[in-house]
């Protein structure tokens, strides 16, 4: 057995439906990213590596989940971020084999709802040139498509993913839509502002009495900045910006019991943060 399919399994299969009021709401594993400590340029040696430690982890060789989620209605089936292909090998680019396992096709996918469009959530948007999801419709936030429409203004880093941002634009560009934080995208599923870790990025807010914000790249490894929002990532576009929007978030979240679903939140990627003896905390929340 490999270690993506061990890991997969281990972490639990590769589709998990997360009880949600309103629309099905599923859980699925593109695979597992290794990072290390330079992508975390914050993190304080010592503290992080204990907080790391703590969560199995280790700060010179650390795994992150990649997940996207499914929104199902009765007339539609959306994708919520498209994961990374398999551009960087087997560890990643499994989202169509947890697409049939959670019972769907490529071809089923109505609507890719993105989070914003770096290479993690939209490379897999494209195959060979190609739409992965033949029938279905793009949307990205205005303030997103803005960013991605300048090249000019970005900075070397940003640049690196641009590649990913445009393929996805051109090859989906007779079905591309914008749409703007506030609005309802379907029923019951609401975009909510999350810049910072691009000036665009948005969440979509789902239920009423256990409600889910699928939270994008607000946090990268809970483990370390749950107790330290402080501690940016490093293709966050604006860090200070980013460093905010996630201590304002965990606030409002632990203060509120609003679950947080993740793109790198260990899958299948949904947590409730909490205040603790030691400041903040988190457990998984995916039940
Ligand atoms: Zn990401």
């Amino acid at each position: 057995m490999g270690e993506t399919t061990r890991r997969i399994r281990s972490a639990g299969g590769m589709a998990q439906a997360i009880p949600v009021d309103g629309p099905k709401l599923i859980a699925l594993c593109d695979g597992y990213l290794d990072l290390n400590l330079s992508r975390f340029p914050d993190v304080v040696r010592g503290i992080g590596d204990d907080l790391a430690i703590a969560d199995g982890q280790d700060l010179n060789d650390m795994t992150l989940s990649v997940n996207a989620f499914l929104i199902e209605t009765a007339d539609r089936l959306c994708l919520v971020d498209a994961g990374d292909s398999d551009r960087r090998g087997a560890m990643l680019g499994h989202l169509p084999r947890a697409l049939k396992a959670a019972g769907y096709a490529a071809g089923d996918i109505t609507d890719l709802f993105m989070t914003h469009l770096h290479g993690d959530h939209a490379a897999g948007l494209v195959l060979a040139g190609q739409a992965a999801y033949p029938r279905a419709a793009l949307h990205v936030a205005e303030d997103e498509m803005a960013f991605w429409q300048n090249p000019a203004a970005l900075d070397e880093l940003q640049s690196i993913q641009l590649p990913f941002a445009e393929a996805a634009m051109r090859v989906y560009r007779d079905r591309l839509s914008s749409f703007r934080p506030g609005q309802e995208l379907l029923p019951g599923v609401r975009v909510r502002a999350l810049p910072g870790h691009t000036p665009g990025q948005v969440g979509f807010q789902l239920g009423s009495a256990n409600p889910v914000l699928i939270s994008a790249d607000v946090l990268h490894l809970p483990a370390l900045q749950v107790k330290h929002p402080e501690w940016g990532f490093l293709f966050d576009a604006d860090r200070p910006r980013a460093q905010q929007m996630r201590l304002d978030l965990l606030a409002e979240v632990s203060a509120s019991g609003l679950r947080l679903a993740g793109a790198h939140i260990p899958f299948p990627g949904v947590i409730r943060v909490a205040p603790g003896p030691d400041g903040l905390g988190f457990a998984t929340a995916a039940e």
